[in-house]
């Protein structure tokens, strides 16, 4: 009979091992995959993102999934406590960007083996290629799990760490959710979140500004008053199927939203090329431009303002002649290229599937989870950690910081 079976070997169900097995006690990890943490060693692009080197209200801010159950999981472990940990485990960390962190080494393997390590410091048993079927509940009681051959395994505490459906082939396959089910829990609606948008503009079926990026404009989701719901400044990408990058994948669980309140598939998205100008500041800067080249065609005087290929569609769209000279710009073609610029509205019509998502919206309802213990409000010694539970962050080290922080405190209530 174990303390501890830990469904699922990623970061989470890692981390809940690691931490139900501190005071000695007996610990099962168990994972179908033949591999621990294989999500995990893809994260950040092979680079593993592990958190985010900023406040709490910060990182909450970050993760629009109900960021904010988990405060007091924070007051236990939180990301500084990620860093610190990592660092005493001798996986040296940096920060990027919009304080992301990696390992110094650009290695993900580094932190899938220094946890690896931990579980054999703490002689946690592991179990791979071995997946759990169902929970063992009798007369209402979590006795255990079941595996796929029948075979029932007794344990004090059960912690669900299976994740969620994105990514199958790295065995979150949403096993969780029918365990959580079993035992009586909620699994709110699943979505895909941090996944491109897909469009059928003729912009995108052309495929005329497939593969071009554009750098910190802003990007928003728009509301049937055209109003944004949310914008968000970053770098984005055209797609030969829609639009990619860190802004359309920050706004993709908006465009989801949207149109369930809209009731429709197709919804408006706007960029702002200029999100830092004013529309009469912008003005006055192709003016200049124009001004300052006028005997030259206009397609040359406003070269570098945007993109050649995005400057190009852009004159067109405004029903400006490339080759015409700044001497023959009408005022109201000028005034389109202007908005155009600022508020360039397109129709998209939802996103990829869950499946190529990085993260899964939804999932185990936070309202059932004691938030200081990830414990189960229906069964006192049954645990949620990570992605299987309603809890989705951003790009940017959120998922896994997520992860580790409710992993840690699950387990610290099995010791
Ligand atoms: C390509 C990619 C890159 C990412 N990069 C980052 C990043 O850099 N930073 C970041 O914060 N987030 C990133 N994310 C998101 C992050 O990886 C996940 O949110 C995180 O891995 C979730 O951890 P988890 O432990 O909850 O679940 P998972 O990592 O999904 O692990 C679940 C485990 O449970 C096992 N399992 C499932 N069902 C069963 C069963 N029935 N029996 C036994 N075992 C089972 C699976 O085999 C799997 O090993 C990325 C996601 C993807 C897809």
């Amino acid at each position: 009979m174990y303390e501890t079976i830990v469904i699922g070997g990623g970061p989470s169900g890692l981390m809940a091992a690691i931490s139900a097995s501190e005071n000695n006690k007996k610990v099962l990890l168990i994972d179908k995959k033949d591999q621990l943490g294989r999500k995990l060693q893809i994260s950040g692009g092979g680079r593993c993102n592990v958190t985010n080197n900023v406040s709490h209200d910060e990182l909450i801010k970050h993760i629009p999934g109900n960021g904010k159950f988990l405060y007091s999981a924070f007051n236990t472990f939180d990301n500084y406590s990620i860093i610190r940990y990592f660092e005493n485990l001798g996986v040296a960390l940096k920060e990027e960007d919009h304080g992301r962190m990696f390992p110094k080494s650009n290695n993900a393997k580094d932190v899938v083996n220094a946890l690896k390590e931990q579980l054999i410091k703490n002689q946690v048993e592991v179990k791979t290629t071995t997946k759990v079927t169902s929970l063992w509940i009798e007369d209402n009681t979590i006795k255990g799990v079941i595996l796929s051959e029948g075979v029932k395994i007794e344990a004090n505490h059960v912690i669900i760490a299976t994740g969620g459906k994105s990514v199958p082939h790295t065995g979150s396959t949403g096993d969780g959710y029918t365990f959580a089910t079993q035992a009586g829990h909620t699994i709110t609606e699943l979505f895909p979140t941090e996944v491109p948008i897909t469009s059928n503009e003729p912009f995108v079926k052309s495929k005329i500004l497939q593969g071009l990026s554009l750098q910190n404009i802003a990007l928003s989701v728009l509301r049937k008053n055209g109003k944004p719901s949310i914008t968000h400044q970053m770098d984005m990408l055209f797609t030969h199927f829609g639009i990619s990058g860190p802004a359309a994948l920050r706004c993709s669980q908006f465009v989801y939203h949207e149109q369930k309140r809209q009731k429709q598939k197709e919804i408006k998205m706007m960029i702002d090329v200029f999100p830092d100008l004013s529309v009469g500041q912008l003005t006055q800067r192709v003016q200049k431009m124009i001004n300052d080249a006028k005997d030259k065609a206009i397609k040359n005087s406003l070269k570098g303002l945007v993109h050649e290929r995005f400057l190009h569609f852009l004159l067109e769209q405004s029903n400006i002649n490339l080759e015409e000279n700044g001497h023959h710009l009408k005022k109201e073609a000028l005034d389109q290229f202007i908005h155009l610029l600022k508020h360039f509205t397109f129709t998209v019509n939802g996103t990829l599937s869950i499946e190529k998502a990085f993260v899964t919206g939804g999932g185990v309802s936070v309202k059932e989870i004691i938030p200081a213990t990830m414990g189960s409000k229906l069964h006192d010694n049954l645990f949620f950690c990570g992605e299987v539970l309603d809890i989705h962050g951003y790009t940017g080290g959120y998922n896994i910081t997520s992860a580790l922080v409710t992993g840690y405190v699950a387990g610290m209530q099995c010791r």
